[in-house]
């Protein structure tokens, strides 16, 4: 497959700085969208990407790996550096390796597949939003224009470990893949972009076109898109060195090839391992749960979104079927934020109790107050405690609430 690309990158109309940074380096193509602060969030989206390529350069594990170390890299820069502590980033990145592209993706920058004049969203979104609608609290029509549709669940740099989304993609002639920032999806509609992709065969013409659009729309974050296209020129596929390697087992599902992918067909790898606790915690009082001798560690587990009656169903299915060693590992695979002695704090469990026991174990009290943030209407429920995919979501989440009130005392 003969790849010609097109890529922009622009501060948009209203951020005072670019957080956001690409990476064109064939046959690896990535954007990233840095948070934390104008210097922390450039910083985290750059040495992101220097870490995959860095990587890839030494050939150095499969690209969802190199997407994990980049993770690692960014925490620990957070870490170290007071003056970028907090950052992170999101990172979807692409591998053309003949016919086919891996994907690997965390936070809510977005790959697309243009076939046959139709647009469809390859990656799943890692926010809030998205997991509402996946809970039937809002519609995605709400989501679209949610006030605080940027709320990551998922990010790299916020802790350890991160669970890395990949996939693969089979391409055809005459393809384009589509990575962007959010800058861009959420300025333009999806319906717009096909057209400007359908009507425009050029890929640099193509992306200059959707940045301009984004920029008339307001233009309010920071805007990127590298778009790659495909031509079939009969060239021997492969070339990578991840060509002759069977597809890492530990995909669960590989992406649709040639119907277009639902959003729920979007794989996840692997279950989030838990860090270690934060040191800068006061004290974590123990689950209710006695402690018991951990069984082995299951198996990747395909996680879904659980509604308020799906968590009951699944704390009650667990309690009844695996006892309470098997409660105990589900319970430590489960996070949210929620309220302890009056602030915000990230809990462990589940937002519920069983015949008296509390499902869950304060592991961080921040020092905001609860009644500030649910001040704000999107918290306002936080007492029931928002879900979070792993430890990292729960943090990002804390983050998030942190910045909504600052940017609310700043209004
Ligand atoms: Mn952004």
């Amino acid at each position: 497959m003969k790849v010609d690309v097109g890529s922009a990158t622009d501060i948009g109309q209203v951020r005072e700085g670019n957080e956001d940074s690409l990476l064109i380096v064939a046959p690896l193509y990535a954007v990233a969208d840095g948070m934390g602060g104008h210097r922390g969030g450039e910083v985290a989206s750059t040495l992101a990407l220097e870490t995959v390529q860095d990587l890839f350069d030494r050939k150095q594990g499969t690209l969802a790996e190199q997407v994990g170390e980049a993770n690692r890299a960014v925490f620990e820069r957070s870490r170290t550096d007071r003056s970028v502590s907090g950052m992170g980033t999101t990172l979807t990145a692409a591998l053309v390796d003949g016919s086919r592209v891996h994907l690997a993706h965390v936070g809510d920058s977005r790959a697309y597949l243009f076939r046959g004049g139709e647009l469809t969203l390859l990656t799943e979104d890692h926010t809030l939003v998205h997991k509402m609608v996946m809970e039937g609290e809002i519609t995605e029509e709400e989501a679209e224009t949610h006030p605080h549709r940027s709320i990551l669940t998922r990010a790299l740099g916020v802790d350890q470990t991160v669970s890395v989304d990949e996939g693969d993609v089979q391409i055809e002639d005459g393809d384009r893949i589509l990575l962007c920032s959010d800058g861009l999806t959420g300025m333009v509609a999806d319906g717009q972009i096909r057209e400007i992709l359908a009507e425009t065969s050029e890929p640099q013409v193509a992306v200059d076109r959707l940045v301009k659009v984004a920029n008339r729309a307001g233009g309010i974050d920071n805007i990127t898109a590298v778009l790659l296209a495909f031509t079939d020129d009969g060239s021997t596929p492969g070339g990578t060195e991840e060509a002759a390697v069977p597809y890492q087992p530990t995909v669960e599902r590989p992406l649709p090839q040639a119907s277009p992918p639902r959003r729920s067909d979007i794989t996840i790898v692997g279950a989030p391992i838990p860090g270690p606790p934060p040191k800068d915690r006061a004290s974590a009082p123990k689950a209710s749960a006695p402690p018991a001798s951990r069984p082995p560690a299951r198996p990747p587990s395909r996680r879904r979104a659980l509604s308020k009656v799906g968590i009951w169903t699944g704390v009650t299915l667990a309690v009844v079927t695996l006892g309470v060693v098997g409660l105990r590992v589900y319970l430590d695979t489960q996070w949210f934020v929620g309220v302890s002695g009056g602030r915000v704090a990230i809990f462990r469990g589940v937002p519920t109790e069983i015949a008296g026991f509390e499902l869950h174990s304060v592991v961080l009290e921040t020092t905001i107050p609860a009644e500030e943030a649910e001040s704000l209407a999107l918290y306002r429920r936080l007492s029931e405690g928002i879900t979070a995919d792993d430890r990292a979501g729960a943090g990002a989440i804390v983050e998030q609430i942190r910045r909504d009130l600052a940017e609310q005392l700043a209004s």
